[in-house]
């Protein structure tokens, strides 16, 4: 946030010339990011100890984490017989008993301590070998009795902060404690005050300063979990200029001129008489929402969000049809180039049917049809994100299709934006987010959300195997080829290398061509050129293959109702918005469907949890809710890359309900208050918090 001291910002304040800092502790402070008195102010404990009543020894409890003041007994290393492991040894006593606190292989820790010096551990209490007394392992620690100052560091709730070597955690609080007794007063709070009042929170410097030193009486475990009304309004603040941010590119998008389609509607007719299906009454909904922001005078920018299989794909189609017909060129810009060359071999036949004309255009094609590209005609470009960057240039670009939106944010949408021209935006995410957290998150785009399968579309058995269960699989295998039906499985990589042992496609190929002599196995993967693809794809969609062995090329629009049965090796090694994505390419047809999913040992608890999911769910959005539970929210969208600015306090999970708020008063304040005039100081905090990212207003 922006904070002033007479008329200067904390920002700009060095933290080195607080007092008790100084050069050498600066530098170590900077390792922790904290380079000025603003970055300090917001570096936050990251936890709570609650020592305003510290329990004697005598009274520990087994299982519990409790902290402990006492004086150093005995300090040394011990060596376990017949192992190769060294213990260092503390024993701590404070008059009622005894307490040992035990580090594994760390026998340099014995000169932090001597005999004699006050100490304070915390840590789970467990019960030593003996029986007698009370012990932790590796407890967290403090050295009480180097300095003095008890008001900072017990007797009340101390916060315990992150260290780096060379700065103890009493460095950094008794820094922390002068920080806020000297500079909280200079803080400027930027939120307007009926905002705060409307939302009943906290001042800006009563809360920076709570959740440093929390008065006596605030409960510990909403400290420690980051919910205190003072780390709400904390969190309120970075929700509010995220909101606030989107909330600037949305209105400028509104107002900003853009191309007014108006097709006839013949090329399009064409372009539905010859699907093979009738479209879902989801799809038509969704698609007649594309064409209204189409004719319209100002740039569409729209996300479409559903399930895996729900057919994106064909709306797109649909979209840049219009386009063409009102002759504009389009772009279909995916992540990889492996999935732009997928894309094209999916729809490139229909594209030439209609009469219009399609490139690919990746950074290791050779022929580049820059030439055609510039003179308009070729009317659908299909490529990777770098076709924005690259400067491509297009005659008349009317309409840009993004498919994986975790991987394109607002900062690649701005690049888009900064092209001379403005196209319409489709967005289209292949992982489905909980819906409330899209319309929060992607608060700068209209939402459409497809929310219907297209018919006979069956739920996929999910099964989770190990590899001792061979047998038992491939008896599986057999029985689904002999009924007619045919089997994909999936492997992680293409080839064995030196760097993993996993199990590949090659091998695999291989190994099955030599169990199942009887049946036809082929293969395909991202280093077979997209035309030989195309027609391995096609003859195993015609029934003359029977297993097909492959990578996660099939994970894009690969239909074959015939295929029933989809085996992932390694299953553990895959993210479960793709496990769900390859799932989604069984279960297509009349006939039961099944996904075995086979996990190699050892995998980590978080893998087994996925697979877990994916064994109970086949409902996208569930599943992508699991997947933000385990992985966190920064991780799941992947914030970094895609320009969102990062939370550092707020988290969009646990406080969904304040980001709703704070979304609710960002767009109501820029509706009365477009450019913020009113506002110039939170203008300025909004500008720094983007800062980066995106430029949100223009200048001049
Ligand atoms: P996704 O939304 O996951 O990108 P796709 O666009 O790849 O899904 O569509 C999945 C498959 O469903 C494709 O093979 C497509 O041809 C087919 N499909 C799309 N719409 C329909 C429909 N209305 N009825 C039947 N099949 C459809
Ligand atoms: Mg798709």
């Amino acid at each position: 946030m922006f904070l002033q001291q007479r008329g200067k910002d904390l920002s700009d304040l060095q933290i080195q010339y607080i007092k008790g800092v100084g050069p050498q502790r600066a530098k170590l402070l900077s390792r922790l990011g904290i380079k000025t008195v603003k970055d300090a102010l917001y570096y936050l404990p990251h936890r709570y100890e609650d020592r305003s009543n510290l329990k004697k020894i005598s009274d520990l409890r087994y299982g519990n984490v409790e902290t402990v003041s006492g004086r150093v007994i005995s300090a040394e290393v011990k060596r376990l017989t017949g192992r190769n492991l060294k213990i260092f040894e503390l024993t701590v006593s404070d008059g009622s008993g005894l307490l040992k606190g035990k580090w594994f292989n760390q026998p340099f820790m014995k000169k932090n301590f001597r005999v004699g010096q006050e100490v304070m551990l915390c840590g789970t209490v467990k019960k030593t070998y003996s029986g007698i007394g009370f012990e932790m392992d590796n407890p967290e620690y403090e050295i009480t009795s180097d300095d003095g100052d008890l008001l900072i560091h017990t007797n009340r709730v101390v916060p315990v902060y992150r260290v780096t070597s060379g700065l103890s955690v009493r460095q950094i609080r008794s820094i922390m404690f002068n920080l806020i007794n000297t500079c909280i007063k200079d803080v400027y709070d930027p939120i307007p005050v009926e905002i705060l009042r409307k939302n009943g929170l906290p001042g800006l410097s009563e809360s920076l300063s709570q959740v440093h030193f929390p008065d006596t009486g605030i409960d510990i475990g909403f400290l420690n979990r980051g919910v205190s009304e003072f780390h709400r309004r904390l969190s309120f603040d970075e929700l509010f200029m995220l909101e606030l941010g989107l909330a600037v590119m949305k209105r400028g998008s509104v107002l900003e001129k853009g191309i007014a389609f108006n097709p006839e509607g013949r090329l399009l007719k064409r372009l539905i008489d010859m699907l093979p299906f009738r479209l879902t009454k989801a799809q038509e909904k969704v698609f007649t929402e594309i064409l209204m922001d189409m004719k319209r005078p100002h740039p569409m920018n729209r996300l479409i969000q559903g399930d895996v299989g729900c057919g994106k794909t064909v709306i797109a189609l649909m979209a840049m049809t219009v386009a063409a017909e009102c002759g504009y060129q389009s772009a279909l810009m995916v992540p990889t180039e492996i999935l732009a060359e997928q894309h094209y071999i999916n729809i490139h036949s229909v594209v030439e049917d209609l009469g219009l004309k399609i490139c690919l255009l990746t950074g290791s094609k050779k022929e580049r049809p820059l030439g055609e590209i510039a003179s308009g005609e070729i009317n659908i470009v299909v490529g990777t994100h770098a076709l924005i960057q690259e400067g491509v240039m297009f005659k008349n670009l009317g309409l840009v299709v993004i498919d994986e939106q975790h991987r394109f944010g607002v900062k690649q949408r701005a690049l888009l934006r900064k092209k001379a021209i403005d196209p319409d935006v489709l967005v289209m995410t292949a992982t489905p987010i909980p819906r409330t957290l899209a319309l929060t998150l992607y608060g700068d785009l209209d939402y459409s959300f497809i929310d219907e399968l297209p018919p006979n579309r069956r739920p996929v058995e999910t099964l989770l195997f190990s590899p001792g269960q061979k047998e038992a699989i491939y008896r599986f295998i057999r029985e689904e080829i002999k009924e007619g039906r045919q089997v994909y499985v999936v492997y992680p990589v293409i080839e064995e290398s030196e760097k993993t042992d996993l199990r590949s496609a090659i091998r695999g190929k291989a190994a099955f061509e030599k169990s199942f002599p009887e049946f036809r196995v082929g293969l395909i993967h991202g280093r077979i050129k997209a035309q030989e693809r195309e027609e391995i794809m096609a003859s195993f969609k015609r029934g003359e293959l029977d297993l097909l062995v492959c990578t996660t090329v099939i994970e894009v629009g690969v239909d074959v109702p015939n295929a029933t049965l989809m085996l992932i090796i390694h299953a553990e090694r895959f993210g479960l918005a793709q496990l769900h994505q390859l799932r989604g390419r069984v279960g297509r047809g009349a006939h039961r469907s099944y996904c075995s999913l086979i996990a190699y040992e050892p995998h980590r608890e978080e893998a087994r949890r996925r697979l877990d999911i994916m064994v109970r769910s086949n409902d996208g959005f569930r599943i992508a809710e699991e997947d933000l539970n385990i992985r966190g929210p920064g991780e799941f969208f992947g914030t970094r890359q895609s320009g969102m600015p990062d939370l550092k306090i707020a988290n969009i999970v646990r406080d969904a309900r304040l980001l709703n708020k704070a979304r609710r008063e960002a767009f109501s304040l820029i509706d009365r208050d477009p450019d913020l005039k009113g506002f110039p100081l939170l203008r300025k905090s909004l500008e720094a918090f983007w800062e980066g990212k995106v430029e949100l207003f223009k200048t001049g």
